[in-house]
């Protein structure tokens, strides 16, 4: 399995780090996990052919990790793609998604390929034999619960395992805590976010410097000379941590 990086920024991205987006190949699936404000300039710095990605997953409706989906699909659109895709929306946003998309005019009949919205849901979806997704409920929006009610929409997030045979890969996507991660990582080479968790839970998971273990989704302030950076070194004693680049391959 190779997962490439297309965006390691956080929700203020810059031309270093794109918002969240990254490519999974495994087996003959070809797909991509989140598709944030910067995906469509993402997949051409990193070469990644539009008619390549067969489905698009999307974590949680943050404009960081969906807001590139009407570009993306556009530019798949003008570039005279044939082959169809399907693009996954968690389940409690999918009529908006589809009337937001309509407002783009990206009208089903339209386009250029055809094209499926589905709802995605926890549990596990089999792209084939070999390769399986498991979709993990998150508590990321949980703190936006009255607003959202009041809004009538239920604050949905996931993390995802990608399961290729015996090898396995989690993405935390965002969370509200690292506890919600800790069962996923064992075992699996994993990608961590380190906006929201706090200093010390980073610290305390960066502390055993484990190859299989990557942090993604980097604010500004845990860059080098960055305040949160420093703080990890002065306060936690970590010098290192292992932040993943845009365009970077993880091999699995
Ligand atoms: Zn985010
Ligand atoms: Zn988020």
């Amino acid at each position: 399995m190779k997962v490439t990086i297309l965006g390691s920024g956080s929700a203020y991205s810059d031309s270093r780090r794109f918002n969240s987006c990254y490519f999974v190949e495994a087996s003959d699936e070809r797909f991509l996990i989140d598709c944030g404000s910067d995906a469509l300039r993402g997949l051409q710095k990193s070469g990644v052919g539009l008619s390549s990605v067969q489905k698009i997953f999307i974590t949680h409706m943050h404009a960081d990790h969906c807001g590139g989906l009407p570009a993306v699909l556009t530019a798949m659109h003008v570039s005279g793609r044939r082959e169809p895709i399907e693009v996954h929306i968690p389940f409690t946003q999918l009529n908006f998604v589809r009337l937001w998309l309509d407002n783009f005019f990206i009208f089903p009949g339209r386009m250029s390929f055809k094209f499926s919205l589905l709802p995605l849901t926890a549990g596990e979806i089999k792209l084939s034999e070999s390769v399986k997704l498991e979709f993990i409920r998150t508590n990321h929006l949980v703190k936006y619960s009255d607003l959202a009610e009041a809004a009538g929409i239920d604050p949905v997030s996931f993390s995802v395992v990608v399961r290729e045979g015996s090898r396995k890969f989690f993405f935390s996507s965002d969370l509200d805590s690292l506890d919600e991660a800790r069962e996923y990582i064992r075992g699996s080479v994993s990608l961590i976010e380190a906006t929201h968790p706090s200093l010390g839970e980073i610290a305390a998971l960066a502390e055993g410097q484990n190859s299989f273990l990557y942090f993604t989704h980097i604010p500004m302030e845990l860059e080098s000379g960055g305040e949160w950076r420093e703080k990890l070194g002065s306060k936690f004693g970590i010098e290192k941590l292992n932040l993943v680049q845009d365009g970077q391959v993880l091999t699995i």
